[in-house]
């Protein structure tokens, strides 16, 4: 999961105060007080889908994989139905399009987020919108604002949330939690399902070192020249490491990590310390291209 950059303020116009479709949208929601079925194109309508695919680079807010074959969807952040944590909540229904509300993720992901929404402080879940002359009362609705904020909800957002500071990832590519939130995300968002994990970022690291370990080997047994061979790890670094983040792939947070700390995933993995001098010099000249 890595930090994204949305501006809360600028909607996508379908969700602007003068849409037709978005304010009788939110004249149901006011005279059922529950999401009850509603029609789901206004939220997902190709605009939203459009706006958030340029905020997310195309991939999964929790996971960042760009998934092939299923598109990805437009997620509630908090739940616009039932609760899984406490069934007699109606869900945020008067958030159902709030712009700050709405994630793009995996249908994995989305799934096994379902309607979960833990939060620190339980009795002060918020249970319903402020209203005013009789409607929801749309301040009411932005998530940095008070009730929602004091809720402190146990999720990570990547719109909000840094995720570095509660995830970091082993030296085979787990991801693992520096706190409580970090790891009930984990939890929750399964960001070690296989997919991600053991057929995702430690195939990755695998498939880096298998590939170093060949030229390094060839290096030992036909005593090579040093420089060429430092020029060919250095051209594997940028192939499997660099390249992935300048194109935004598929996670870009964890080849971010790979990069900042290639000895911890990689040279630590070779035990000859000519090898190891050898990495550190084409890493070096790597980093300072
Ligand atoms: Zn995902």
């Amino acid at each position: 999961m890595r930090k994204v950059n949305k501006n809360f303020l600028i909607r996508p116009k379908s969700l602007g105060a003068f849409g037709a479709p978005y304010r009788k949208a939110l004249g149901i929601l006011n005279r059922n007080r529950s999401w009850s079925n509603q029609s789901t194109a206004l939220y997902s309508s190709p605009s939203i889908l459009e706006s958030l695919n340029k905020i997310y680079d195309g991939k999964c807010a929790y996971c960042e994989l760009i998934p092939q074959g299923s598109p990805l969807q437009v997620e509630h952040f908090r739940p616009k139905d039932k609760l899984a944590e406490d069934t007699s909540h109606t869900g945020y229904y008067w958030l159902a399009y709030e712009w700050s509300n709405l994630l793009l993720a995996c249908s994995n992901c989305n799934s096994r987020k379902g309607n979960h929404f833990p939060i620190r402080f339980v009795p002060n879940r918020v249970i319903t919108p402020t209203f005013k002359n009789g409607e929801i009362c749309e301040r009411h609705n932005y998530i940095l604002n008070e009730p929602l904020k004091v809720e402190s909800g146990m999720l990570l957002n990547p719109e909000i949330d840094d995720p570095q500071q509660h995830l970091v990832y082993s030296p085979v590519g787990k991801i693992l939690d520096l706190t409580d939130r970090g790891g009930i995300s984990i939890e929750i968002y399964d960001l070690n399902r296989d997919e991600l994990y053991l057929n995702g970022r430690k195939k990755i690291i695998d498939e880096i070192y298998s590939k170093l370990f060949r030229v390094l080997n060839r290096y030992l047994k036909n005593n090579r020249h040093p420089e060429i061979v430092i020029e060919d790890i250095e051209d594997i670094i940028n192939d499997m490491i660099v390249q992935p983040i300048v194109e935004k792939s598929s996670f870009t947070a964890f080849f971010k990590s790979l990069l900042l700390r290639f000895d911890l995933y990689i040279i630590d993995r070779f035990p000859q310390h000519n090898i190891k001098f050898l990495l550190r010099r084409a890493y070096r000249n790597v980093i300072s291209e």
